[in-house]
């Protein structure tokens, strides 16, 4: 087992690196934790305010592809570890835009993987750690669960991406000599996530009694997993994990979108002193998502027997939390809500 001291984390302050970030800060102040981030529409700082000022915490701005930037951190920092979680996230915009997942999430990977080939020859115990997605599956029927060996079918530009990065790391692992581990975890939820996806976007616009674009006839399911477990999982499977291992990480908490959209609703209802069925008005179905998954559900029982994860929180409890988060944080949600994202939002969804 390596005891590393110099982290870099990629994509720290998006949804879940930040709380991959913050998670790491607060648990090991004798690491130092480097959160690199070019702050896209998807990067907020604000989302890392409370360790911003950490003695072993620092920023650096800069992009996952430009090799002359990352050799230079590289050389500096002398990595012991990355956890690499910066990537173009979203299915909708991977699909109006494929080339620039393919810029992030596969030139950026193999730019980090070559400059992680130069820190293992001066470390032998750095490791690299890919942070991955179900997604690289492909589909399920009704029934049945992606293991680690399922085979990869990706659908979308996104997973397709993903499975390349995923691809890449392998590869790397196996041609070089680079120490590696990767995850690949179902849809995570919690605060601070970007109002783009489905809970955070259903949660906002209750609030604002706008409609809640459910995708085809609402049957498509997911799993979902509480951020804060996802991050705690990193942190098993970082220190942990067998070399050249993947693991799934899952929820046991599988939904289909109309279920939950509904459930938001009751909840939100509640919350927010209005009748029993005000928010549940709001549905509406709207055209599908091209090539669109039909179930994503994760078999997470290698990580519980292996490394004893399994998640803290139930869903009920993980929601509750999130949805006092997003009504504790309206000013959060505003500068996330304005400019870019408002005409990215008017296209996606203006009836
Ligand atoms: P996010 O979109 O919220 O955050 C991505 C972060 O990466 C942002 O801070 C962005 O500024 C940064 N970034 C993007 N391009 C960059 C570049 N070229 N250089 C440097 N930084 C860049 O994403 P997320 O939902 O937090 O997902 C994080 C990772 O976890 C991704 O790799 C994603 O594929 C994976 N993942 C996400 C989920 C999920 O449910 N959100 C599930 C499984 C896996």
């Amino acid at each position: 087992k390596n005891t590393p001291k110099h982290i870099l984390i990629t994509g720290g302050a998006g949804f879940i690196g930040s709380h991959v970030v913050r998670h790491f800060v607060n648990s090991y102040p004798h690491y130092h934790i480097y959160n690199l981030d070019v702050l896209t529409y998807a990067g907020n700082l604000e989302n890392l305010k409370d360790v911003e000022n950490a003695q072993n915490y620092s920023f650096a701005k800069g992009d996952i592809v430009d090799a002359g930037f990352t050799n230079d951190l590289f050389s500096k920092a002398k990595f012991d570890g990355v956890i690499h979680l910066a990537a173009e996230s979203h299915v909708d915009r991977s699909i109006s835009d494929p080339l620039s997942f393919v810029r992030t999430n596969v030139f950026g990977t193999v730019n980090l993987l070559n400059a992680s080939l130069e820190a293992v020859k001066e470390n032998p115990n750095f490791r690299f750690y890919h942070i991955s997605t179900d997604e690289v599956y492909g589909t399920l029927g009704e029934t049945g669960l992606f293991t680690e060996t399922t085979p990869y079918s990706p659908n979308s530009p996104y997973s397709a991406s993903k499975a390349s990065s995923d691809h890449f790391v392998r590869a790397y692992g196996e041609t070089y000599g680079l120490p590696f581990v990767i995850s690949n975890s179902s849809n995570n939820y919690g605060p601070n996530h970007f109002p783009e996806k489905l809970i955070p976007l259903f949660i906002n616009n209750i609030i604002q009694k706008k409609p809640l674009p459910v995708y085809g006839d609402g049957n498509y399911t997911r799993d979902w997993l509480y951020v804060e477990d996802h991050a705690a999982a990193i942190d098993l499977v970082f220190h942990e994990g067998r070399d050249g291992e993947t693991y799934n990480i899952g929820g046991f908490n599988e939904w289909k979108n109309i279920d939950l959209t509904k459930l938001l609703c009751q909840l939100m209802d509640k919350k927010l002193n209005r009748l029993e069925g005000t928010s549940e008005k709001l549905i509406t179905f709207v055209k599908d998502r091209p090539g669109h998954d039909l179930r994503y559900a994760i078999d997470a029982s290698k990580i519980n027997r292996e490394l004893g994860w399994k998640p803290s929180v139930t869903f009920e409890e993980g929601l509750e939390r999130t949805i006092d988060w997003y009504l504790d944080n309206q000013e959060w949600l505003d500068h996330v809500t304005s400019g870019d994202y408002k005409l990215y939002y008017q296209k996606q969804y203006q009836p």
